[in-house]
């Protein structure tokens, strides 16, 4: 069992730590207290600084720092986006993180984040689904069977009650091996041909693929009324998923507007068009789903407050169960004004 002795040593939860941790818990228990976690931090919203993450874009991919505060803990996520990483036996996206205390500037956690983005991505769609979803909502189709693609069934069907996925990637082999794997899920997984077949029958339909291009992974005729649609894979300028038609159809629902409306799905629309942010309905001052016929769209970007939320989770969870290590990352003298001595004395 591991406890930090002193300030200097930063707490930090490795992918080995991260594994052991989702397994110690259960997986669907922690995405679901995730969830919590995100839907308690988005409804005291006034209490975060709040910024569009910072991102530094090439022809390749883009490298973003997601920075926040509630004024008592400051958090930041490093991730990145690259598209053809796939080819290469690459990750599409990695990330780590740290968490900060305000008072001191000392960080308290630092944390791998790949394993927690998927964990807080599927976390934040299906939250945002609980609202936004029909009623009964049982079949979900997923268009794109990446790393992020089973993450999101489990927490559709921890959330949502969703019983039955319809998978489908332009890649079989992904669609085989999400088959694979979610299999013993308790999920119906049904793999597809084409995506007009993953959506037959599907009250609400996930697309999560990767391509660094104003994509059409569903036609406005693809959209019946009355689908939910949690569109996760466009996330950038110049990467979306969604033609512009099923946009207008839909009363579309967002983290932060000033962020989505450069990443998002509505990059493809006005400045002005009306969106609802998410927070406000977390905190019942606006209306989600309003009527059967309604296509609800959430605009996923990923927020660094659903960030912040997932690392102060695994902060406490590392405190409790000791799943991780010490790391001498703070310079400590015994004089705080004799940094150059203690160097020295390290001669
Ligand atoms: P990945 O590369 O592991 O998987 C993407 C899959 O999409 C691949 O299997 C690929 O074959 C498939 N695909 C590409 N074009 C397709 C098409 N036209 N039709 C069907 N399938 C297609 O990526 P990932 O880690 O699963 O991430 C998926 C997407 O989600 C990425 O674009 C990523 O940037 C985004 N993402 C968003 C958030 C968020 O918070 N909104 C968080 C994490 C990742």
């Amino acid at each position: 069992m591991n406890t930090p002795s002193k300030l200097a040593y930063v707490p930090f939860v490795s992918v080995e730590n991260m594994m052991k941790l989702v397994h110690r818990v259960g997986l669907r228990t922690v995405m679901s207290e995730i969830a919590a976690f995100i839907e308690d931090d988005f409804k005291r919203w006034e209490a975060f600084d709040k910024t569009p993450r910072v991102a530094s874009h090439s022809d390749v991919g883009v490298i973003e720092l997601m920075p926040t505060s509630d004024g008592e803990m400051y958090g930041f996520k490093y991730v990145n986006g690259h598209p053809a990483n796939m080819a290469r036996g690459l990750q599409t996206v990695t990330a780590f993180g740290l968490l900060a205390e305000v008072a001191s500037g000392y960080p308290v956690l630092l944390s791998e984040m790949t394993i927690l983005t998927a964990l807080r991505t599927a976390a934040m769609s299906a939250l945002a689904a609980r609202y936004l979803a029909p009623a009964g909502a049982r079949v979900m189709a997923v268009i794109g069977n990446g790393a992020q693609s089973e993450f999101q069934c489990h927490a559709f069907a921890e959330l949502c009650g969703i019983e039955t996925v319809r998978l489908f990637d332009i890649d079989p082999a992904a669609t085989a091996k999400a088959v694979e794997n979610l299999a013993g899920s308790g999920l119906q997984v049904i793999s597809c041909a084409t995506p007009e077949a993953a959506i037959e029958g599907a009250q609400i339909i996930t697309t999560c693929t990767a391509d660094k291009q104003c994509a059409t992974i569903l036609t406005d005729n693809m959209v019946g009324p009355g689908v939910h649609i949690n569109a996760v894979g466009g996330d950038c300028p110049g990467k979306t998923e969604l033609h512009r038609d099923i946009l207008l159809r839909s009363d579309i629902f967002v983290e932060y507007p000033e962020q989505t409306r450069v990443e998002g799905e509505i990059q493809q629309l006005s400045g002005d068009h009306p969106v609802t942010e998410l927070w406000e309905v977390m905190r019942g001052v606006k209306r989600g789903r309003s009527g059967a016929a309604q296509i609800t769209l959430f605009d996923s970007v990923g927020f660094a407050i659903e960030d912040f939320s997932a690392l102060r989770y695994v902060h406490q969870k590392a405190r409790e169960t000791g799943l991780f290590r010490d790391l001498d990352m703070i310079a400590d003298p015994d004089d705080p004004r004799d940094l150059f001595g203690m160097l020295m004395r390290a001669k």
